[in-house]
């Protein structure tokens, strides 16, 4: 078989491996080739996630996601009211459940302010005119920038765009090893490229550890469960309600969130799984993958290192309905039990561990390697982000 060749090659279609391949066709007018191992492109989290655009609210000022984070909400904004994509953009909520989250909340607010997003610390009596069944102890958090679309008809509209600038996107076509210094082998024969950009989601960690990049590094998968709610529930929510989130955790918790179509969805949680595409049950676990999340959980539970073992334990109670039931309760005036509907498609968030230091990383991770560059940690707020991330990942291959 001929050795396809290329000038850029990129593995993996999300929405961060396309709207890279988009960048780099923008700046260098050359050949660049996607590979997405599935029969179409954002099948993995950028087809399953909340569709929140997320305002730059919970990021430490000067770290990337704070950086790409309000700028890619602003950006994504603009495209969809460019492709008549819907949004829902009233906004959300930041809740607490009780008066010892104040701190963390008023600590959220200094964090908007210093990153420049539109924010407002509201009493009970605003809230409700704001968001009437949300419930808070004293005081909440207004953002007024978030907004909600359909990830999925993002998705679509980034990759008709991708392919009509001229990115070519091989579909079913999966990157298995590497055979040379600018040679792979693919599921669909060998590809030959000047650069690699590995941004293969769940499994860029195996990727870069081919090319000798991010060695400390493993990719633990946990799985995000939302429920629906029922369209006759008494919450009747307009735009987002999210919880006060343990700042030192990566994920901020179960939330309530209008999307466009009406719909709301209730979630995610946050369980940890044996396999990296563990979507329903069992299915998908995997001896290897899940021998590792036990051996890095026994790791970060024992070292305790940022109050993990409480987190874990908060996040393991939200694994049963009546967990869940609890989160959601917490958050909205007249939520019951019996609103809750499954049938909500779960995502699977590629979380990355620093083996060395065990720890779970929390800001975006970009590493370079020879002729390639390895994006580790493309974790939430990275859909909002991804026009400037692109932008800073093209921008380091030059
Ligand atoms: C439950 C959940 C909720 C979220 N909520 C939000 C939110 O509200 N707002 C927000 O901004 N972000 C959110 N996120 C995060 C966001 O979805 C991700 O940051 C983003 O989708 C990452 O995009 P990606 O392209 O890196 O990964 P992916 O979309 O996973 O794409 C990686 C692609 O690589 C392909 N691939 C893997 N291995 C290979 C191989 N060997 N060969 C070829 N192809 C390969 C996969 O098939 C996949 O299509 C959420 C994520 C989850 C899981």
């Amino acid at each position: 078989m001929a050795v396809v060749k290329c000038d850029f090659l990129v593995i993996g279609g999300g929405v961060i491996g396309v709207s890279i391949a988009r960048e780099l066709r923008r700046r260098h007018h050359a050949k660049v080739v996607v590979i997405e191992k599935e029969s179409s492109a954002g099948q993995h989290a950028s087809g399953r996630n909340s569709g929140v655009l997320h305002a730059g609210v919970y990021y430490k000022t000067g770290t990337l996601k704070a950086r790409l984070c309000i700028e890619g909400n602003r950006r994504m904004r603009e495209y969809c009211r460019l492709k008549g994509i819907p949004l829902n953009d009233n906004g959300k909520v930041i809740v607490a459940r009780t008066a010892a989250e104040l701190p963390a909340l008023r600590e959220l607010h200094a964090r908007s302010l210093a990153n420049g997003v539109r924010v407002d610390l509201v009493d009970e009596q605003a809230l409700k005119e704001i968001e009437p069944c949300a419930k808070t102890v004293g005081q909440a958090l207004y953002v007024k920038d978030t907004a909600v679309v359909n990830p999925q008809r993002v998705m679509a509209a980034i990759v008709a765009d991708a392919i009509q600038e001229g990115v070519e996107l091989q579909l079913g076509c999966a990157w298995h090893s590497r055979t040379g210094v600018d040679c792979v082998k693919t599921s669909q024969g060998q590809i030959s490229y000047g650069h690699l950009v590995n941004c293969a989601g769940l499994f860029a960690d195996r990727i870069a550890h081919a090319f000798d990049v991010g060695l400390h590094y493993r990719i633990l998968p946990f799985r995000g469960q939302f429920y629906r709610l029922r369209p006759e529930s008494k919450v009747q929510v307009r735009g987002n309600i999210y919880p006060v989130p343990d700042l030192r955790n990566p994920f901020l918790g179960v939330h309530f969130t209008r999307r466009p179509d009406g719909e709301v969805t209730v979630g995610p949680s946050a369980l940890p799984l044996l396999g990296r595409e563990q979507y329903r049950g069992l299915t998908g676990a995997n001896a290897a993958d899940g021998l590792a999340m036990v051996k890095y959980l026994l790791r970060l539970f024992g070292r305790n290192r940022d109050h993990f073992r409480s987190i874990a334990l908060g996040e393991l109670a939200k694994i049963s309905r009546s967990g869940f039931c609890r989160e959601a309760e917490a958050l909205a005036v007249g939520f019951e039990p019996g609103d809750l509907l499954t049938g909500k498609e779960p995502g699977i968030r590629a979380q990355l561990v620093d083996t060395r230091k065990v720890e779970l990383l929390s800001d975006f991770v970009i590493e370079p390697g020879p002729r390639s560059t390895h994006v580790l940690n493309a974790v939430s707020p990275a859909f909002t982000s991804s026009a400037p991330f692109a932008e800073y990942v093209v921008g380091m291959v030059g």
